[in-house]
């Protein structure tokens, strides 16, 4: 029984149409039939099965919670209790954390079933998802081609249809350019909206926890679920619940096009695309200002300088004592230290540590780190010049389509400039998701990106669903 959404399937459930254990069957026996997509790392066969009879019984008497039996996938980043995390590394093989992370304990509280973790580039860090210990994700549109990272896993699982929604980690575009490459919705919430505990460091000042979907009522649904002040993270904050059917504005919704977004690099059918989009969205509620974002050229050396610098740091915790991995052959404490780490870390994770280490050297910091913060605080007054004209951003999420595997493993940096519409949004901590809106010539996905000010995801995704229907 198909359904479009979360309410969909509750109603089919309540009326004895759909049975709940026969669509988690039906999800587990999709995982085996794609399993050369390699979306998953982890799959909870016994669990999904067995909380899936509870939780009916639950939807059935009433007492269910607002995701119930709701089937989710969870980044491997991202702690659940007692069950593997590995962050797609090498380091945390047969790592097993002790507590769940608040975003994903919420879903649990709301009933929802977690049916596994989602394969994604080593601790987050890529574009492509190719630097997985477990081998790379294929992109279900043409498995030639990389779903996009580091949260590869999780839109190609929503994507292929192996769950209805799951979550992923956005430190400079990891849920929106892999949610473009694969067609499905992908949001970014704004930094400190949902609490990280739980989540594993990469660059903590940027890193978040947000959904992705095939729908907007399942997004939002998931966003409202995670979100809350926790005691466990003090940059986290509680801000309103939003309702995607109320806009909220009054007269017509501005929409800034920052020309910056839309020149050099930008694929053309990707831009024409757009520019249909925009033509198509009517006066009577939508108005259209040009705009200028001028820092965007800087966006990503600021955002390697500062996310490598804080990764060096944070990923100075493995070190063979406190977790995962220890090598075995090893005279000396500091050689088990080099060793576990030299054998531990893939390449790219290596190439960022010593990036950030450089950077924050007693001899560089001046000229890159303290630079690149100063540099910063100019983006956050580019989008507030930028916010105090136009209620949204709208811009392309990526300059092109999913690329092929292996044609950018040799050229790290061309690699980076994969993620220039994206990182934008991380170095100001604003709301930004990815709306698919059609395909390419060679039938890959396409998307567009909105991004509103701090802690508006009500405008946001209110926006993105009016938007949406004229699509
Ligand atoms: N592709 C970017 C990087 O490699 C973003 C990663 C992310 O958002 N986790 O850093």
């Amino acid at each position: 029984m198909q359904y479009g959404n979360h309410r969909e399937k509750i109603n089919l459930i309540r009326q004895n149409k759909l049975s709940l254990q026969e669509n988690v069957k039906k999800f587990l026996h999709k995982i085996k039939e794609k399993k050369h997509l390699n979306a998953f790392n982890f799959v909870f066969e016994e669990e999904a099965l067995s909380q899936a009879a509870e939780i009916e019984n639950k939807i059935k008497e009433g007492k269910a919670g607002k995701a119930a039996g709701m089937v989710i996938a969870v980044k491997d980043n991202i702690s659940i209790k007692k069950q593997p995390m590995t962050c797609s590394s090498g380091i945390l093989k047969n790592f097993e954390p002790v507590y769940t992370a608040t975003a994903v304990q919420k879903l649990l509280d709301e009933d929802a079933i977690i049916i596994g973790k989602t394969n994604c580039d080593e601790f987050a860090m890529g574009s492509s998802n190719e630097t997985s210990v477990f081998g790379a994700v294929l992109n279900p549109h043409d498995t030639n081609r990389v779903p996009g990272g580091s949260s590869g896993g999780s839109a190609v699982a929503v994507a292929a249809g192996l769950c209805d929604a799951s979550l992923g980690s956005d430190t400079g575009g990891s849920i929106r350019q892999p949610a473009a490459f694969c067609g499905v919705f992908g949001l970014k919430p704004t930094y400190g909206k949902v609490s990280r505990f739980g989540l594993t460091a990469f660059a903590s000042s940027f890193d978040t926890i947000g959904p992705f979907a095939n729908n907007l009522y399942d997004l939002t649904l998931l966003l409202n679920i995670i979100s809350e002040a926790d005691e466990k993270d003090s940059t986290s904050h509680t801000s309103p619940t939003v309702n995607i059917e109320e806009n909220g504005i009054d007269g017509k919704i501005k929409l800034g096009l920052p020309k910056e977004y839309f020149g050099e690099g930008l694929n053309k059918e990707i831009k024409s695309k757009i520019d249909l989009v925009i033509k198509n969205l009517p006066y009577k509620y939508f108005e259209f200002k040009e705009i200028s974002l001028p820092y965007t050229e800087y966006a990503i050396a600021t955002y390697y300088i500062l996310t490598t610098a804080e990764a060096s740091s944070n990923l100075a915790r493995y070190d063979g004592v406190r977790f995962g991995f220890r090598s075995k052959n090893s005279a000396t404490l500091a050689d088990m230290y080099v060793n576990t780490r030299t054998e531990g870390f893939g390449k790219e994770v290596k190439r960022r540590i010593m990036l950030g280490t450089y950077v924050l050297s007693s001899g560089y910091y001046d000229a890159y780190y303290k630079k690149a913060q100063q540099v910063r605080r100019l983006f956050k007054e580019d989008f507030d010049r930028a916010f105090s004209e136009v209620d949204i951003i709208l811009t392309p999420t990526t300059p092109t389509t999913a690329f092929k595997i292996g044609e950018k493993t040799t050229d790290p940096l061309e690699m980076y400039l994969n993620d220039i519409y994206t990182t934008s949004a991380n170095l100001a901590g604003i709301p930004a998701l990815n709306i698919p809106v059609g395909s390419d010539s060679n039938g890959l996905p396409i998307g567009m990106q909105l991004m509103a000010q701090q802690f508006d995801e009500q405008k946001l995704l209110a926006t993105a669903n009016l938007i949406n229907r004229y699509l």
